[in-house]
């Protein structure tokens, strides 16, 4: 089973939610548990599940070079690329690297073979243990504008065919490109929110991002009691659970400054994330019967 943990805002609580759900399941329930700290942007799952990093590896994009002395300038190159990162302007072929996803389109389609490709390092991807977790994240280099590559490559290199338990991936704040890589192919989305105006304005993106890609959705409400009613009549209106709520409460907030998570410094929420792991499970049980009886 994989499971999203996303919000729509950064600041929600998300990482808090996502590693002691990890916490649980790997200590109170003895699920073989995968953390993948997918926000490779400001990772920080590793500050709350403190793991023995065993490995790195380094990821690379291929960016097109291109050999003038092949080339005819026919602008192929350009009309292919989706993301317009090459351009062809008189006798000069240029690429924006910036914004190149390294898909080789342009190389593939380039009637005569004038481009090559070369790797150019973004970022790198550690993993290891934390205790009975297995916990790998992604750190994208400073300056370096593409998350997503490093994502798809974390997924890739850790949720294969044969991955069998329970993965729990920290999504990206927000609800652009590494966020949809993050979500992409997973089970359930988690998406964490705070009753607040704010809240309910990014939770209403981040559901529509879910529902796009036509994923089960549960929301968590973190500082519940401040704010309004907004995010609850908006989750009724819309048929989406609340699965949890957590108060606001000073207390939770200095254990998180102090880098402990949630169930290690409350211990007495062990049984709430036990539940809302099983409320999770309930809901995909009920998905795949509806789906069943439909074929
Ligand atoms: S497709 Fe090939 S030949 Fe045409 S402009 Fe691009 S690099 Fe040059
Ligand atoms: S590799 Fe893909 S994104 Fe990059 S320039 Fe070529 S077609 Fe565009």
């Amino acid at each position: 089973m994989k499971i999203a943990i996303a919000s729509g805002k950064g600041g929600t609580g998300k990482t808090t939610i996502a590693t002691s759900l990890a916490h649980t399941l790997a200590k109170e329930e003895k699920t073989n548990v995968l953390f993948l700290d997918c926000d490779v942007e400001e990772p920080n799952g590793h500050l709350f599940l403190r793991p023995v990093l065993e490995s790195r590896e380094e990821v690379s994009v291929p960016i097109p070079v291109v050999n003038e002395g092949k080339c005819t300038y026919c602008g192929r190159c350009a009309e292919v690329c989706q993301y317009h990162a090459i351009a062809v302007v008189g006798k000069k072929v240029l690429v924006f690297r910036e914004i190149c996803h390294g898909c080789g389109s342009c190389a593939l389609n380039c009637p005569v073979e004038a481009i090559a490709e070369r790797p150019h390092p973004i970022g790198v991807i550690e993993w290891g243990r934390s205790g009975e977790i297995a916990f790998a994240h992604g750190i994208l280099n400073v300056g370096e504008p593409m998350a997503s590559p490093i994502i798809r490559h974390l997924k890739k290199r850790f949720l294969k065919g044969d991955f069998t338990g329970v993965a729990i991936l920290d999504a990206p704040p927000g609800t652009s490109c590494p966020v949809v890589e993050t979500l992409e192919g997973t089970d359930f989305a988690l998406l964490v929110t705070e009753p607040t105006p704010f809240g309910l304005h990014d939770l209403e993106l981040a559901v529509q991002v879910a529902r796009e890609l036509s994923l089960p959705i549960g929301v968590v409400i973190n500082r519940d009691g401040i704010g309004d009613e907004g995010v609850e009549r908006f989750c009724q209106e819309n048929a989406i659970p609340v699965l949890m709520r957590i108060p606001f409460q000073r207390e939770i907030a200095e254990a998180y400054a102090t880098g402990k998570t949630l169930v290690e410094a409350f211990p007495e929420y062990r049984e709430r994330f036990k539940t809302l792991f099983s409320q999770i499970a309930s809901i995909l049980q009920a998905r795949a019967e509806i789906s069943g009886e439909r074929r």
